[in-house]
């Protein structure tokens, strides 16, 4: 976690009612903060435990783009998020003398039969067509040894070759929210260990029982951002009278393996294999609806790093140095399905919310504006 003092709920005495309260100090919560501090607001985030404490505060940073042949909205929005993160983040790092680890890395995926080159040839079509001139998805053909790194991935697990593409790429997450959190703390106001159980009309109810009132609220809280939001976006369910999203567990390791930081992501059947700086390796992940502790993680749930030794038979002798495990939020709602919730509540004007993506959560934080629905 990024540490810092924690200050308790009784330590917060706003000035005046801030223009803008945020709940949750994820990535989503704290691009809020700094969109909303750069407009001239006053700003108050709470979080009911640190920075970096949720999802957001992991080791894995994949930033990946969804298949580029069958073209809709989302993918649309998701590709351009991501590529307008390098801009965003040089920008972030300016400010605040911090350095987030952004690497535009790539990322390799196996083609494991001659019977997929066809879907591959759509792909390379279809990123043509939309992701332009800056960005390029190709087939390698084996043998992999001559365009990929060696030893990097499995020949024997790509016997058709892989697909690459030099749109996806990699940050450090915790140095990301270490330097959101800077920037927030000499702008605005950050106080952790403080949590909301409630919303009213205009304000919220924290846990000491005290009321806060606020210009604008803003819901970033993860997956337990719902339990907040259900009484008042219920009615935006997928399902009728349905829940509006639910948390999804997943756990990660980090290993220490000698790299050059040249190498780019590998990923496979659920398994991401995501190098980063200081010869660290991050390798995830799980999906688990069925859990009782949002952040301990199971030693018997490692069929993910067993795939990925598979597929990167170098990292067989890399030590684990360490294990993580958070909840994701899974939105489920009528017109946005599992993509990242991120505008204003409809009928509540007061209210708005910005809740991670299932799978998308690191590379579309950073943006203003809504999925358009
Ligand atoms: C194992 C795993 C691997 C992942 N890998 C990737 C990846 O490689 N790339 C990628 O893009 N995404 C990845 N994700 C998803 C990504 O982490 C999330 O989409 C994103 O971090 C969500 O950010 P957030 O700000 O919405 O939520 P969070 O980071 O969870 O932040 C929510 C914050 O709200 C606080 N909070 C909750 N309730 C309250 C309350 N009532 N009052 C006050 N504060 C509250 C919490 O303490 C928390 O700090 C992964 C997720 C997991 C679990």
């Amino acid at each position: 976690m990024i540490q810092s003092p924690t200050i308790q709920a009784p330590a917060i005495q706003p000035q005046k009612t801030p223009d803008v309260l945020i709940i949750g100090a994820g990535v989503f919560g704290l691009w809020a903060a700094r969109h909303a501090i750069s407009a001239g607001r006053n700003v108050l985030v709470v979080d009911r435990g640190q920075v970096g404490g949720g999802a957001s505060g992991g080791f894995l940073g994949a930033l990946m783009p969804h298949m580029p042949d069958r073209w809709n909205a989302k993918i649309q929005f998701q590709f351009e998020a991501l590529a307008s993160l390098p801009e965003a983040v040089a920008a972030l790092e300016e400010d605040t003398g911090m350095d987030c680890d952004y690497r535009r890395c790539g990322r390799l995926m196996p083609i494991r039969a001659e019977s997929s080159i066809a879907e591959i040839e759509r792909r390379i079509v279809g990123a043509r067509e939309n992701w332009g001139e800056r960005f390029r998805l190709e087939r390698i053909a084996p043998p992999l040894a001559d365009r990929a790194p060696e030893n990097w991935l499995n020949e024997a697990k790509a016997p058709a070759g892989a697909q690459h593409d030099d749109l996806s790429a990699r940050l450090d997450p915790r140095a990301y929210l270490a330097a959101l959190k800077a920037f927030v703390e000499a702008n605005g106001t950050l106080c952790e260990g403080v949590e909301v159980v409630r919303l009213d009309e205009g304000g919220a109810v924290l846990a000491d029982g005290s009321a806060m009132d606020a210009g604008e609220i803003v819901v970033a809280a993860g997956w337990q951002s719902y339990e907040l939001l259900q009484p008042w976006i219920g009615e935006l369910a997928s399902a009728p009278g349905g829940p509006i999203g639910r948390g999804v567990k997943g756990q990660a390791v980090l290993v220490e393996f000698a790299h050059g930081d040249d190498l780019p992501i590998v990923c496979s059947d659920g398994s991401y294999i995501v190098p980063h700086t200081g010869n660290r390796i991050a390798i995830g992940s799980t999906a688990r609806d069925d859990w009782d502790q949002a952040d301990a993680f199971d030693p018997r749930d490692m069929g993910f790093y067993d795939r990925a030794l598979e597929l990167v038979p170098a990292l067989r002798d890399a030590p684990i140095v360490e294990r993580w495990a958070n909840v994701r939020p899974r939105n489920m709602l009528k017109g946005i399905g599992h993509e990242p919730f991120m505008g204003p509540v409809p009928g509540h004007d007061w209210l708005s919310a910005r809740i991670g993506g299932y799978r998308i959560g690191l590379a579309v934080g950073h943006v203003e504006e809504a999925l358009r629905r």
